[in-house]
């Protein structure tokens, strides 16, 4: 990598510019009925302890027995993250104490993971794509959940979690901002949303970050790490990253140094603040679980399962640029979800892609997000939305209407062009019309007349007169050049 830095990602300290150095493990619940080595549901939202076997509680004598469906998301996850895939890896218990993990162990891989090195490419805002490489992504179980606030005296345990498959995917340390961070988990998240290995909720706890920051000058070496644990959404990413940068500045700046350890991030606060020194990290003593086979499958199996794979969010914007003749960022924007690509395509099909594009990113995206709701609940269907963009190029409706008609169509549903007939919304092309209009309009303001001769601009003030006296249904071009010819303005 160069030592060039682009000046906007430097942190302003009292001493001169700092570097902010981030690396994330990102925690996936894989997407499967049953949970990594034991037959237990994985539904959220069950009673206490209703999901949980004899494997899920380590009753003594219990073999865990892989579920092959974890393996195929873990490799077609890989895949997404055009990653090497390990034809052989290798199940290890990482050994620990916690109320909330009966077997005192977790069934996790060190060495042998089962998905080596890849890449992500993370599209910024101002157009840079950053290169994000994936170090490694491993297979795990989760452990339980332990519930302190439910009696007086004793902590609880709910195993409901317990053995659902999680994959760890690690990053190398390629991230300079607190916004390229957040932007890594959202192209991840909207990766393993297409792939349909994760969903992705991470209200749900189903997707959360491990961050790791670090500080340097410009140029030099790395900096000591900590590494900021459990963060369930992107906003605290965010958050967690900027204050943790500060503190560390703050600190070298009065001549201190790091420690490496690791923090929480108290969101009520906006801070981070230590949980462990490196001095206290455990010591796991990893070894190959012996209840559990190395893991093996072929070259061929793998094949199938890249064949099989959809097409993915990076494709989907090529696509939509080349075939659509979108901008990278109109395109970026409609890849993020799937079912919002897809509606997109819908209501471009056979009609000016980027005309559909702007329809469902201004007045649709808008609309939902005024809403809180999703594009699959969207009032107004595809087939809906592009009939008023037809209305349009067709000529029968004005811009302007056709957002009224949009509203109509959001609030009451219908057919937009029998709503167009019903409640005479027609542009009225009729220049005999229009002509009276403009007409009364200069009759009225013979002041404003004398100065939009010397003035053209204020063509734009009489324009909107006359749209406001025909209810906005003149059509504008009409409109503009019967005022141009009427005041002698020329254009
Ligand atoms: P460990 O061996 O303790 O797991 P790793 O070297 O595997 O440590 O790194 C764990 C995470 O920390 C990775 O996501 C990596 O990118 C990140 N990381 C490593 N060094 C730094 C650093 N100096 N600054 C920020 N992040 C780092
Ligand atoms: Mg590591």
């Amino acid at each position: 990598m160069g030592v060039s830095v682009n000046p906007s990602k430097l942190i302003k300290g009292a001493t001169g510019d700092w570097e902010v150095v981030i690396g994330m493990e990102v925690h996936a619940q894989v997407n499967s009925e049953a949970k990594l080595f034991s037959g237990s549901s994985t539904t959220f939202g069950a009673e206490p302890n209703d999901h949980v076997s004899f494997v899920d509680a380590a009753m003594p004598g219990m073999l865990p027995v892989i579920n092959e469906e974890c393996v195929r998301q873990c490799i077609r996850s890989g895949l997404g993250l055009r990653a090497k895939i390990n034809l052989r890896s290798v199940f290890d218990r990482k050994n620990y104490f916690y109320p909330d993990l009966p077997q005192g162990y977790q069934i996790s891989q060190y060495k042998h993971p089962i998905v080596g090195e890849g890449m992500v490419y993370v599209d910024m805002p101002d157009g840079e794509t950053v290169e994000v490489r994936i170090e490694r992504l491993h297979v795990e179980q989760d452990a339980g959940k332990s519930v302190h606030d439910l009696h007086p005296t004793m902590s609880l345990v709910d195993l409901n979690r317990s053995g659902v498959g999680l994959m760890e995917i690690v990053s190398l340390p390629d991230l300079r901002s607190a916004e390229e961070a957040k932007a890594y988990v959202s192209k991840l998240r909207t990766i393993l949303r297409y792939l349909g290995t994760c969903d992705g909720d991470m209200e749900k706890g189903n997707l959360r970050a491990d961050v790791n920051v670090s500080v340097r000058r410009p140029g030099e070496p790395f900096g000591t790490r900590c590494e900021i644990k459990n963060l369930n959404s992107i906003r605290y990413i965010g958050q967690a990253i900027d204050y943790e940068a500060r503190r560390q500045i703050g600190v070298l700046e009065d001549g201190g140094v790091i420690d490496q350890e690791t923090r929480l991030f108290d969101h009520a606060r906006g801070e981070t603040r230590s949980m462990r020194s490196k001095e206290e990290a455990h010591d796991y003593r990893y070894f190959p679980d012996p209840d559990l086979l190395p893991l093996e499958f072929t070259q061929s199996y793998v094949d199938a399962l890249a064949k099989d794979l959809p097409e993915l969010p990076d494709e989907k914007k090529a696509r939509f640029i080349k075939d659509y003749g979108l901008s990278a960022y109109d395109a970026g924007v409609l890849v993020v979800e799937r079912a919002s690509a897809d509606y997109f395509e819908n209501v471009a099909a056979g009609r000016d892609g980027k005309a559909a594009a702007n329809w469902v990113i201004n007045e649709l995206f808008g609309r939902l997000n005024k809403e809180g709701m999703d594009v699959a609940a969207s009032p107004v269907s595809a087939a809906q939305l592009g009939a008023i963009i037809d209305l349009i190029a067709k000529g029968t409706i004005s811009g302007k209407i056709a957002k009224d008609l949009f509203e109509i169509v959001w609030q009451d549903g219908g057919d937009p062009e029998r709503i167009v007939e019903e409640r005479g919304l027609k542009q009225v092309t009729d220049t005999g019309a229009i002509e009276k209009a403009v007409d009364e309009i200069i009759a009225a303001n013979p002041d404003k007349v004398e100065q939009a001769k010397a003035k053209p601009t204020l063509l734009g003030w009489f324009v909107g007169q006359v749209m406001k006296a025909t209810g906005g249904k003149a059509n504008p071009q009409a409109v503009n050049a019967l005022l141009r010819q009427k005041l002698g303005i020329g254009g």
